[in-house]
């Protein structure tokens, strides 16, 4: 392809993704599937890795995509809250897996969870107590979401310890008060929400937080931003903010190999219809914090865990899925 051709493709895919993007992480209502976002994003990709002198900081590829709703109080993020990469097939997965091995230069131990559905949550504590919510935002500035946060039950508002820390997790709406609210939008002549990852953002982010309060949000929560230093593995970590009064999920599982994450992956394919909330896939983490931060950040994406999101077919199954069981 020439150069040229190439800048023009570049600037088109560009601004038809800022679009969609906006849609999808300021208004909550997106405009296309997602497996359409990400095909064209992979497209962009693949066109920035063969021009890489075409690549620009504002790309999407290089920036964490949500944006910050002004009305909101800004919160900045000491420790960027970043994106994740993502793969669509098993292929990619074992070339995760080899990347890793060759980087750090032994075996790898994943800690494997569920791709919860729903949008990242940061949660601060001063001596035990929550002092802070907020979304990701752009990944440095995030929106305050504290009075919000207030009416998710499964937050702990107070900790059995006084410490100071952050969380971080998934605020998700689970599938039953998704199907709800919805029934009651549809009576009262309001859109529906697209999906729940949307209906919670779209509940979470809320400057009256009494809106907040009438829907039903949960959390998992699943990063200890700065745990105390005898955890030294993310299942570690999981297990003790469980601990701490944190709603955690606990299908997490330490695994070896790739066989065993692909086991993982179609026992989760198989079950996803069943569980109470929605998943879009697997996450890969290495599970020593050592080598976690030994392995470190891009601009976007930290280089130590990776997605493997399921096929859009199955996923549209979940949403029918979701219609007719509750
Ligand atoms: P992402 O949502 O695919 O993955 C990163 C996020 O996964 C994290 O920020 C975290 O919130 C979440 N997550 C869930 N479970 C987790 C776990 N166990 N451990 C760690 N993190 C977990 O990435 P993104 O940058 O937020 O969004 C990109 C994706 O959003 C695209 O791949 C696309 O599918 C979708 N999108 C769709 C549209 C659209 O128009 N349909 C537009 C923009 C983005």
């Amino acid at each position: 392809m020439e150069k040229k051709q190439a800048e023009k493709e570049i600037q088109e895919l560009r601004s038809q993704l800022d679009e969609w993007a906006e849609a999808y992480y300021s208004k909550d209502a997106p405009e296309v599937e997602d497996y359409l976002y990400d095909q064209k994003y992979a497209r962009l990709v693949e066109l920035e890795q063969a021009f890489p002198d075409l690549v620009t900081a504002d790309s999407i590829t290089q920036r964490v995509g949500g944006q910050i709703d002004t009305e909101f109080t800004k919160v900045s993020h000491e420790i960027p809250m970043l994106s994740m990469g993502d793969v669509f097939s098993k292929d990619e997965l074992r070339e995760f897996d080899e990347r890793m091995q060759k980087l750090v230069g032994h075996p790898v131990v994943y800690n494997v969870e569920l791709k919860i559905d729903g949008l990242s949550l940061s949660l601060e504590y001063e001596a035990g107590k929550l002092v802070r919510a907020s979304t990701r935002g752009n990944g440095t500035v995030g929106e305050d979401v504290t009075a919000n946060a207030k009416y998710i039950s499964d937050i702990p508002q107070q900790l059995p310890e006084p410490l100071t820390t952050e969380v971080r997790g998934e605020c998700y709406m689970g599938k039953e008060a998704f199907v709800k609210l919805n029934k009651e939008r549809d009576e009262s002549g309001l859109p529906a929400f697209a999906n729940p990852r949307n209906a919670a953002a779209g509940s979470l982010r809320q400057l009256d937080a009494k809106v907040t309060k009438k829907r039903q949000l949960s959390t998992f929560i699943y990063t200890w931003v700065n745990p105390p230093e005898e955890i030294t593995s993310q299942h570690q970590a999981i297990e003790a903010m469980a601990k701490l009064g944190f709603h955690t999920n606990e299908t997490g599982r330490r695994l070896k190999t790739v066989d065993e994450v692909f086991a993982f992956i179609d026992e989760y394919t198989e079950k996803r219809n069943s569980l109470t909330y929605g998943i879009d896939g697997i996450v890969l983490k290495v599970d020593d914090l050592s080598l976690q931060a030994q392995l470190g950040n891009t601009v976007k994406v930290p280089r130590w865990e990776i997605a493997y999101k399921f096929p859009p077919e199955e996923q549209e199954t979940v949403v029918r899925q979701i219609e007719w069981t509750v």
